[in-house]
């Protein structure tokens, strides 16, 4: 087993708990983990980093050669299967085939992200549990603030809470100084917007949802929609003052990242004193409620405003496994 370490960085963990915990850091390249665990199971944990980062490869030792456990370690979607013995070289080389596997999808599912608000805190709010979703499968996020947000506070403070709250999800922030309250769907707004998307090239957006009664909000989703026309993923988030009329139809899981998206939150200190919508029982509320329309516990709405090119490498990787389990 010490050969495993000509592979790089190796590190043991003793629950399948630990080891999700640790593949949501994108370094890794490979989960090898015995089906039987103290705890979850092997087939647990494959099915829980499955769901966190399905670009992970996996691979499952079985004490018995037995096809009923390498049908089930398969169907829950580990890229492999080995039976005990195993010979430590047949291991390595199969655990450096699998994370060349890992790198190579993660090279087809590069996706770049631009979230636009139009004040400090509104991307956080819409999209926070998302973009943390994005970072941790390696994608590259940008958020964009159209203002400063200084009808709400001090600019500067505001400023470096908005910093402060992108650190945390591991996004670029740019910070443009249109006027707040006074945000366009004009000119400026749309080439504020169009500099940054010339600049990073995104695969996809998210924006306010037009159904808000902040003008700024509304303006903001106009001018995105203007500035991101060539863009295959446009999403709508929600905002404190989106009206009913939010009409959502994707649902995002967020499970594993609502506490740090509260984190993030919670960065924004001059505003959780006194905003009654930052507070941490209405965010998970809001997050447990939207998850009534899926399998998730924790979930963020977006409306769709475009949705193309759907089928990524990661895709393409769990039909693949879906067709292997049918044959079992
Ligand atoms: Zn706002």
């Amino acid at each position: 087993m010490e050969l495993l370490g000509s592979l790089g960085e190796v590190r043991w963990t003793m629950s399948a708990e630990e080891a999700v915990e640790l593949a949501r850091t994108p370094s890794y390249e490979l989960i090898v983990s015995d089906i039987q665990l103290p705890g979850l199971s092997g087939i647990d944990l494959v099915r829980m980093v499955k769901a966190a980062r399905p670009e992970l490869a996996t691979l499952i030792l079985s004490a018995a050669a037995s096809f009923d456990s390498a049908v089930a370690a398969l169907r829950a979607g580990a890229d492999d299967y080995m039976a005990k013995p195993v010979d430590p070289m047949a291991l390595v080389a199969k655990a450096r085939e699998l994370m060349a596997l890992t790198r190579e999808r993660r090279a087809q599912d590069r996706q770049v992200i631009l979230a636009v608000g139009a004040h400090p805190d509104d991307v956080e709010i819409g999209v926070g549990g998302i973009l943390l979703r994005h970072v941790a499968e390696g994608h590259e996020v940008t958020i964009l603030t159209l203002s400063g947000g200084e009808q709400g506070g001090q600019a500067a403070e505001r400023a470096d809470e908005s910093a402060r709250a992108a650190e945390l999800i591991g996004a670029r922030l740019i910070h443009a100084d249109l006027v707040d309250t006074s945000v366009s769907d004009g000119g400026e707004t749309i080439g504020t917007i169009k500099r940054v998307i010339d600049e990073i090239h995104p695969s996809t957006v998210y924006t306010h949802t037009a159904r808000d009664v902040h003008q700024d909000h509304r303006n903001c989703h106009s001018a995105t929609l203007v500035a991101a026309r060539g863009i295959p993923r446009i999403y709508c988030y929600q905002a404190p003052s989106t009206t009913v009329e939010f009409h959502p139809t994707r649902f995002v899981a967020i499970d594993g990242f609502l506490e740090r998206k509260l984190e993030a939150i919670a960065a924004f200190g001059s505003q959780t004193a006194v905003r009654a919508y930052l507070d941490p029982e209405l965010m998970c509320a809001t997050a447990r409620y939207w998850a009534r329309f899926t399998q998730a516990r924790y979930v963020e709405p977006l409306e769709v405003v475009r949705e193309s090119d759907v089928t990524s490498g990661a895709a393409a990787a769990a039909a693949t496994t879906e067709v292997m389990a049918g044959g079992g």
